[in-house]
């Protein structure tokens, strides 16, 4: 069975004051039986390191180390306290013009790093408008997940691009139809593509999570907003375990 996870990704938000919701959240879901990673901006990484959660980065270079100002590397966020980082979020994609291959070489250096890889993929909204969606999920599923990925150091998010941050939600159905491609293609590709968990991101809440937490091979979600405190948080938590 793929591991059920209920991620929050803080993205540029947060500082350490912020971290008194981790406190809160430890006294609702401390004992959770379903992995919850938290993302939190990276100067706050080390600072999680009481937390039982799971801590994860939002990006990682492809290098080690090097001459790279600004940037962070996987071994330097295992380093900080970190098993997991995102890979590919959309934000990254837009905002940095991150390629699949690009997203492919920093989840390389995520594994060899002994870090979690959730590489994010999903569409925009020209894209599903013009029925491009699966093949949208087919090259970035090709280009950005390594072939020696596995089950255990590589998750993926389908995080519909037209979904984060707006309010919007696919229906129940494209999610259905999304993951369940998702899941044929990784069977064609992994011998262990059962065992992947797939995450669903994009204006997840209390309200939605357990309709969508009922979907064929939807393993978890990767939350922005709500993942920010607690009282939006825990709801979504609550949610995974029931499911
Ligand atoms: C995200 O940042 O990955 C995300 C899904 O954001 P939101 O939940 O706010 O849509």
């Amino acid at each position: 069975m793929p591991r059920k996870i209920a991620a929050g990704n803080w993205k540029m938000n947060g500082q350490r004051e912020n971290l008194r919701e981790l406190q809160r959240l430890e006294d609702l879901h401390g004992d959770a039986d379903i992995a919850i990673l938290i993302c939190p901006p990276a100067t706050l990484i080390s600072a999680c390191e009481d937390t039982p959660f799971d801590i994860g980065g939002q990006d990682c270079h492809s290098a080690v180390s090097g001459a790279h100002t600004g940037d962070v590397s996987a071994d330097m966020l295992a380093d900080a306290g970190a098993s997991y980082v995102l890979t590919g979020h959309s934000e990254r994609r837009t905002d940095h013009g991150e390629t699949d291959a690009l997203v492919a070489a920093k989840s390389v250096a995520a594994i060899d790093a002994g870090l979690i890889a959730v590489i994010c993929i999903g569409e925009t909204l020209d894209e599903r408008e013009s029925g491009k969606t699966l093949n949208v999920i087919d090259t970035q599923l090709a280009g950005s997940l390594p072939d020696s990925a596995n089950a255990q150091d590589c998750v993926i998010a389908y995080e519909p691009v037209w979904a984060i941050g707006t309010g919007k939600v696919p229906t129940l159905e494209q999610i259905a139809e999304v993951h369940a491609h998702i899941r044929a293609r990784l069977n064609a590709r992994f011998e262990d593509g059962d065992e992947f968990s797939l995450l669903y991101g994009g204006s997840v809440k209390g309200s939605n999570a357990a309709e969508i937490f009922g979907v064929a091979n939807v393993d978890g979600a990767l939350v922005g907003g709500a993942s920010l405190k607690a009282k939006d948080f825990s709801p979504i938590i609550t949610a995974l375990e029931r499911a």
